[in-house]
């Protein structure tokens, strides 16, 4: 069974990003970028199959500027065989991305391709689901815990008031819940060995697919400034600025 993980280069989650001065988005120059963590987590459930021996080979898959490159090094480096990175400095957003996923799984004919359920920088929470629409094959969402058995994967979810458990029948598109697993520490060895691995480079014109943009952002801003706090000096105080400043009582 080949595998797919679908990995995006974005701003690390310990940066505090800051808003362009002309609102047209965040300011990316100079910060540090990493692997969307949901990704790390995907690339870790397939090496852990592929260590299980239910899957033969991982495939890691980035789409964008030539520096993901490196998000895919790191991928290699948690356990995946080899990477492709689609090329492009255009803009992509969530359909453009499943086109061009959809591309190479045609290409690669996997199993099972897993993504993150959502990028940290865009929030979309798109990219699986149009996937699989696109492919039209089963999907699971926000999932905690993955089995394979033959052509079934049986995959558990987490909803609202539980755990909802579901099979689904390969080939299919599952995407990643924060608790599926806490991806390993890539070791300086691993870091070496992945330099070794092949990577290859296409270009969204060489899979036949137009990766425009299909929304404008019309305008990004800061959250606004939240008011200082004030503290009282007993309960009758507070209840008195609840009725009658926050009229929230
Ligand atoms: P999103 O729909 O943008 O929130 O992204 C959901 C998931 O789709 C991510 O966690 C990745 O697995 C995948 N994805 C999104 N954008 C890219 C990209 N540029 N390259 C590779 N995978 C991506």
């Amino acid at each position: 069974m080949k595998v797919i993980t679908a990995v995006k280069r974005v701003v690390d989650y310990n940066v505090k990003v800051r808003v362009k001065s002309d609102h047209t988005g965040v300011d990316i120059g100079n910060v540090k970028m990493s692997m969307n963590p949901f990704d790390e987590i995907a690339t870790e459930a397939a090496t852990r199959l592929k260590e299980a021996g239910k899957a033969s080979e991982v495939i890691a898959v980035s789409c964008g500027v030539a520096q993901s490159q490196e998000t895919l090094r790191t991928a290699l480096a948690i356990g995946a065989d080899r990477g492709v990175l689609v090329e492009t400095d255009a803009e992509l957003q969530p359909l453009a991305v499943a086109k061009l996923l959809k591309a190479v799984i045609e290409k690669e004919q996997p199993q099972l391709v897993i993504l993150g359920k959502q990028a940290i920088d865009d929030d979309a929470g798109q990219t699986g689901q149009l996937l699989a629409a696109l492919l039209d094959w089963p999907q699971a969402t926000f999932v905690s815990h993955i089995e394979i058995e033959g052509s079934t994967a049986t995959v558990t979810r987490e909803v609202d008031g539980g755990l909802e458990v579901i099979a689904l029948q390969l080939p299919a598109i599952i995407t990643t819940d924060l608790r599926l697993n806490e991806p390993r520490y890539v070791t300086l060895p691993s870091i070496m060995k992945a330099k070794k691995k092949p990577l290859e480079t296409v270009t969204p014109d060489s899979l036949g697919v137009d990766p425009s943009p299909r929304l404008k952002t019309l305008k990004v801003v800061e959250p606004a400034a939240r008011k200082a706090g004030v503290t009282v000096p007993d309960v009758a105080a507070l209840v008195e600025k609840l009725k009658n400043d926050a009229k929230v009582i």
